[in-house]
Formats: C-alpha cells, structure tokens, sequence
C-alpha cells in the first residue's frame, strides 16, 4: 500500500481550538474534569491515545453497510482488513469461533442477541432490575420489556448472591426461551457453569450479558463465559478500554443468524473508526501489560472494599471478585442518593445503584480508571477513608476535594 498521506496536523486537538473554540472549551474542560477529580463509576474507563486517534481518524469519513467483502458501498477495500483486524483479535482474544464487532453499543448487542434467538411475546429469564439487571434485561422503559415476557430472578436478601435453586426453579415454572446472566452492579464471579446447566434442563438458550467483566475475562482475572454460552453480548469501552460500542461472540453455528441480526435487522451502517478502535483496544488486551491491568483492578477493587469495611460500611456479599462493589452508605448517616451528590462534590464520582434490599439504593463504585491511571492499594485504601469522611461529615467535602485533586494529579491519565 503507499501511504502519500500523513496524519500530521490533522488531529491534534489545536485545529478543533483554532476552528472553533467555543467546542474546544468544552472538550478541554472536560479533559480537566476527569484529570482533577477521581472516575470510579463501574463502567468508565480512560482508553489509549492510540484508541483515540483511531475514532479521530478519516475511517469515521467511510460508509460500510454489511461485512468484509459484501458491503452495500464501494470503496471498502482498507475499512474491510480493519474489521477483519478487529474480527479476528477478537476471536483469538476470547476463543470464540465468531465475532460480531459492528454493535453500536451494549444495548444494541443485547438487542441483537434477542433478535437471533427470540420471537416477540417469548418468555425470557434475567436477574431482575432491582437485584441489579440492566434495562435490557425486561425493564417496561425499553423494547426488552415491551416485546418478551420477562421473569426475573434475584439475589439472596442476607448474603447479596444469586440464588441458582431460585433461578432453576423458575426456569422449571417458566419454561423460558432464553436465559440471561449478566448484572451492572453484581460485584462476584458468575457461575456459568450453574446457568448452562439450568439452561439445558429447560431448553432454553444461554445468553451471557458479559457488558462489565469481560475485560477482566481478557486479561484472565475472571472466568469467561464464552465456553457455556449460546450468545455472549458485550461492551468494548468499561474495563477493556476501548471506543464506546458493543460486540457479540457465539459459536459457528449461530455466527449467521448473529450477524443478521446486528445488519441488517437492528442496524445500519458500521462505524469504521470505531471498529478500528476496537481493534487497537483488542490488541491492547492481548499483551502482558493487559493481564497485569485487569489483575490490579481487582486487587484494587478488594482493596478499597477492605477499607471501606474497616470504616464501618457493609460493602454488598462482603466483597467483590471483580471491579466493583457496592454498599449502603446509611450506617454512616447519609442515604444512597444525597451521598452521590455529596462525594461528586468532594471530586468522588460514582453511581447510585440497586441492593439486594430494593427499596435502598446504595451506591456502586469501581476501579477500571484510576488502575489505568497507575493506582494501586494504597490509594485504594486512601481513597476508602475519604469517602468515610466525607460521608460522616458533609463539611469535610471541601479538604477532600484538595486531597483528590492532589491525588489525581499525581496519576494523570494522559501524561503530557
Ligand atoms: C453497560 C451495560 C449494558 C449497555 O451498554 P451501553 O453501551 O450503555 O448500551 C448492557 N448490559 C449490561 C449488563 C451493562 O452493564
């Protein structure tokens, strides 16, 4: 291939600033935002320059409806040994037979997994919204809950984990078409093994909403759904570090029926320059640096739950397998809601979240982004006392917000 054109000077961010810098401002700043103040919501990352500069790139410029080397455009020759980059990390990075990278984001991978397996008006298990299930998973606000007929399992009251009698038992009464494993908050390692059998008691398929911990999977930290499920569903930008967008791994035999399903069922064309970052981000993954990184996370994660369990706080299941945990600030005086508005203003950010108790919401954090940021346990358990003080007092916000603008600026995410 020559190569006549460099990117040089096309983009850096001074010809947003130059052009129009009332945008710029707002980029800069936000650049600012997540440099000086402390990422610890479950799902947030900090990708590469090199992702970036993948998704600010001319493949953003490119029209590709359909897959590599049957696509509705001219012109796809380059765009095409891209997805098939992407296609094929992917497949070696999770052993899967097959690879879908064109999802636009978790949602739409979910979608598209119903959409291979089901029928409008089929019964679907999935963990219930209020244990922890995403709105994917039957909430009546999305299509999941206005086209399936949704049954949902939960966690155990006392002990915050799943309760597998509970969901084979409701798959026995049911009699489900699919299964769907997979939580935004659940903080333990999911038995897949458990799923799969239930899922073959009944027949019904297995579909794994891997969204948060298959990051971890790639890096080795946390077991891969990918050998017990029909259909895994995934997002590419929360602990594996790419471009904001989904994906969908299954075996040969439902490859098609996947595909289809993603274009042209439920979307049009694919973007290029995300895919190209996908690709860059799969890569990324399959190094050493990458399984290091996901094992920190957890021991970051476990970390900052011992700490914030010294500090007197039940942090759900006692602790967390994963990135992320969750607890009720209450025993410290301050519920869920009123806490996040708190410790965002002291420069903590995190989320609300559900807890096994529903009518509590507690709060959820993780550890993908200062982990990237090069943290390790001791700031994790620097980071469990300050959010204990800021919780016991709201006056404590302010010295807070000096010490994490220090800390953050010690761990800068993008080092000039
Ligand atoms: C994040 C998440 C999704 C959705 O991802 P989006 O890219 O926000 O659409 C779906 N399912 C689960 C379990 C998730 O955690």
């Amino acid at each position: 291939m020559v190569v006549t054109h460099t990117l040089d000077g096309l983009l850096p961010a001074d010809v947003l600033a130059r052009q129009d810098p009332e945008l710029a401002e707002i980029l800069l700043g936000e650049l600012d935002r997540q440099s000086t103040t402390l990422q610890l919501i479950a799902a947030e990352n900090f990708t590469s320059p090199a992702v970036l500069a993948a998704l600010g790139s001319p493949l953003a410029n490119k029209y590709a409806e359909g897959y590599p080397g049957a696509r509705h455009h001219g012109g796809c020759e380059l765009v095409d040994v891209a997805e098939r980059l992407a296609v094929e990390r992917a497949k070696v990075l999770f052993g899967a037979e097959h690879a879908n990278v064109q999802s636009h984001s978790g949602s739409s991978a979910v979608l598209a997994a119903y959409a291979a397996l089901l029928r409008p008006g089929d019964t679907v298990l999935a963990l219930g919204l209020p244990h922890g299930g995403h709105l994917t998973h039957g909430s009546p606000a999305n299509f999941s809950g206005r086209w399936f007929d949704f049954v949902g399992y939960g966690v155990d009251p006392e002990s915050g984990l799943i309760d597998y009698e509970q969901v084979r038992s409701l798959a026995r009464t049911h009699r489900p078409k699919a299964i769907v494993c997979g939580s935004i908050s659940y903080p333990r390692h999911i038995d897949y093994a458990a799923f799969r059998a239930v899922a073959d008691e009944v027949g019904a398929y297995l579909i794994a909403d891997a969204a948060h911990p298959i990051g971890l999977v790639a890096g080795g930290a946390a077991p891969s759904p990918v050998p017990y499920a029909d259909v895994v569903c995934a997002t590419t930008h929360k602990v594996l570090r790419g471009p904001r967008g989904g994906m969908l791994l299954c075996g040969t035999e439902l490859a098609e029926r996947v595909d289809r399903a993603v274009f042209p069922f439920t979307q049009g064309g694919a973007q290029m320059h995300t895919i190209a970052a996908k690709a860059v981000a799969f890569g990324e993954a399959a190094t050493p640096a990458f399984t290091a990184y996901a094992h920190q996370v957890v021991a970051n994660a476990q970390a900052l739950a011992a700490g914030l369990t010294a500090e007197g706080l039940a942090v759900t299941t006692g602790g967390t397998d994963t990135h992320l945990l969750t607890f009720d600030p209450a025993p410290l005086g301050v519920d869920g809601r009123s806490a996040r508005g708190r410790l965002a203003a002291a420069g903590l950010v995190l989320d609300t979240c559900a807890l096994p108790h529903p009518d509590v919401r507690g709060l959820r954090l993780g550890t993908a982004a200062v982990t990237t940021q090069g943290m390790g346990e001791v700031e994790m358990a620097r980071i469990a006392v300050l959010f204990a003080a800021v919780l016991r007092d709201v006056h404590a916000a302010r010295r807070v917000r000096e010490e994490v603008r220090d800390l953050a600026g010690r761990f800068p995410p993008y080092p000039g």
